[in-house]
């Protein structure tokens, strides 16, 4: 899953990049509103952390221009504590969420991963597919209830097939919402990766649609 960071307080979004990048998502960070709202335009991101207080262009105005043009990625802003009226705007403006500063990371953390699991049409915390099961409260994979040992791109591909289990998901699809923008995007390291995870999960659930991408579906399940 891949996140976009707008603050432009250095510490704070040194803080986020690095507790994000922890939490296993590929993180871009903008610290203007001009840079960001560019970055939001222009690449595919699962979730946007976005500041209301930013130079050249507020946070706000940034999101009412994402909406205005179509861009419908979940979006949690961080407001001051004291800016009630902040947390109005941001939400008329679009906000599927808002996070109070000063904020405990493991808060924001949380309501990531609630926005990542419901924009993809998951209510709950786990996401199971056949014998798979993706507990995103923890990071974890377990095949019949065994921990499955991925390294962190195995997993971050795995966890993003299996939040769009059922559906085709293209190469193109994989690259943009795996790596951040300074990865080098070749789409073969998407196939040697699916090689690597038909390893340790029944290969038959990864089926490559030809010319299309990839569907994670349930063991023996041909819809
Ligand atoms: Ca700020």
């Amino acid at each position: 899953m891949r996140v976009l960071v707008v603050e432009d307080d250095p510490d704070l979004s040194r803080q986020l990049v690095t507790a994000l990048t922890d939490a296993g998502y590929a993180v871009d960070s903008a610290t203007d509103g001009e840079e960001g709202y560019f970055l939001g335009e222009t690449e595919p991101y699962d979730v946007v952390v976005l500041d209301v207080g930013l130079p050249k262009m507020d946070g706000i105005s940034v999101l009412e221009q994402w909406r205005r043009a179509n861009r419908n990625m979940p979006v949690i802003i961080l407001t001051a504590r004291d800016r009630w009226s902040d947390k109005v705007a941001g939400m008329d403006a679009g906000a599927d969420d808002y996070v109070a500063k000063p904020f405990h990371m493991e808060e924001l953390l949380a309501r990531i991963r609630a926005q990542v699991r419901r924009s993809a049409g998951h209510a709950r915390a786990e996401i199971e597919c056949g014998p798979l099961r993706l507990d995103t409260k923890t990071a974890r994979i377990t095949l019949d209830g065994q921990p499955v040992r991925l390294t962190s791109h195995e997993y971050r591909l795995l966890a993003y097939l299996m939040h769009h289990n059922g559906r085709v998901v293209s190469r193109t699809e994989l690259v943009e919402h795996l790596y951040d923008q300074d990865f080098d995007r070749d789409s073969n390291t998407i196939e040697v990766f699916i090689g690597r995870l038909r390893k340790k999960i029944p290969p038959e659930m990864i089926k490559t649609v030809r010319g299309l991408g990839y569907r994670l579906s349930k063991e023996g399940d041909d819809a």
